[in-house]
């Protein structure tokens, strides 16, 4: 079998937790002619999808731009340059990603300190602020993906007293409100691949310069060391090599953002809003129970129970299977507690369309009847 013939010759509607449809002028954008990373016309274009993240992010801080990896290595980034050996580190942890970011913490010799909540609840932010009497890192996850719960970050930011606040914001940009400034944030790292419409590859990142007067000395990463990255991405004259920037994704997040930003930032949060509820409500009306309280429900990433009375011989994967095969729609499955009892629904960047929204829950009223 050739390789062209593997590859689906129709589109994919992506409703998992991620990647997301890129919207259709990314895809375009990785046609452009390659440049060289020091190319004047690149390093304009880098510095203009750094303008670009800014407005996405909100806020001002000098040092934003896209780093070389996916969320994971922003993730990364962001901890390796705030976590210094033995520092107690306050991690919350409700899902998958609040235990990646302590596993991280914990490998850079942190003094993680968790603070847990139940997988589908949100986190207590009194009692993230309250785990340890002078934290110099607290990290949370703002929209945890493995359990459609959105956490309250702007609570636990406005209470960190001396704390850097680290926030992923990985599956909440573009997607729901994000205020980098307002809400007091010192780090925050996002991937391309779920909200902004983008494929994976690029983890955005904003720095304050409160969290820059207090990078660790001695980083054990050269790669995400971010005081030698700026070096490279900073709108600056005489910008030294530090390592070749994936050009052809920036030249994709450049378009990803400009399709947002002409669409208005919160013209997108009340599409993924609109599409979430409507998913939501048709999930409902076909007898489903959703997982996370309403409270804390994200509309970009819905968690639902598999329901117990499935057609005989039919199990949770077969129904994703044959909504892969036979409508080409992917939906997620539970992960970590969850796994096998409930799937994951995505409607991020481009996908949140109301048609991909019925188109779905017509799907799933024929697999599953209802
Ligand atoms: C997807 C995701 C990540 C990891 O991103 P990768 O691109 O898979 O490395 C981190 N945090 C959250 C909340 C995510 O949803």
């Amino acid at each position: 079998m050739s390789y062209l013939s593997r590859v689906p010759q129709t589109d994919r509607v992506l409703m998992g937790p991620g990647p997301s449809n890129p919207y259709p002028e990314v895809m375009a954008a990785f046609l452009r002619p390659m440049l060289g990373h020091l190319d004047p016309e690149f390093l304009a274009i880098l510095d203009e999808t750094s303008d670009r993240l800014r407005a996405v992010f909100q806020t001002q801080n000098r040092l934003t731009f896209p780093i070389s990896g996916t969320g994971s290595a922003g993730m990364e980034a962001a901890l390796a340059n705030t976590v210094d050996e033995g520092a107690p580190v306050v991690v919350g942890v409700n899902g998958m990603f609040g235990e990646r970011m302590s596993e991280i913490a914990r490998r850079l010799g942190g003094n993680v300190i968790q603070v847990a909540a139940p997988w589908g609840e949100p986190l207590d932010p009194d009692e993230v602020l309250r785990a340890h009497p002078s934290p110099s890192v607290i990290a949370v996850v703002h929209a945890e993906t493995s359990t459609g719960v959105r956490n309250d970050v702007e609570a636990i930011a406005r209470g960190k007293g001396d704390a850097l606040v680290v926030a992923d914001t990985v599956t909440s940009l573009a997607g729901i409100p994000v205020a980098i400034d307002d809400w007091d944030i010192d780090v925050s790292y996002s991937g391309t691949q779920k909200c902004l419409g983008v494929p994976p590859g690029l983890s955005p990142i904003t720095v304050s310069d409160r969290a820059r007067s207090r990078f660790v000395a001695d980083r054990s990463t050269w790669y995400l060391d971010l005081s030698l990255i700026s070096g490279y991405v900073e709108q600056r004259a005489g910008r030294a090599y530090h390592h070749t920037a994936p050009i052809s994704m920036v030249f994709a997040l450049h378009a990803g953002l400009g399709v947002i930003l002409e669409e208005g930032l919160e013209a997108s949060w009340r599409r993924h809003e609109e599409c979430g509820r409507q998913l939501q409500a048709g999930l409902e009306e076909l007898g489903l129970a959703l997982v996370a309280p309403a409270a804390c429900r994200l509309p970009q990433l819905t968690t639902v129970h598999v329901p117990r009375s499935l057609p005989a011989g039919v199990s949770e994967a077969d129904v994703r299977r044959t909504l892969l095969e036979r409508y080409g729609i992917e939906i997620g499955a539970g992960v970590g507690p969850m796994a096998g009892t409930v799937w994951r629904i995505g409607c991020m960047g481009h996908t949140a369309r109301p048609r991909n929204v019925e188109l779905l829950l017509g799907a799933l009223r024929e697999v599953i009847g209802g």
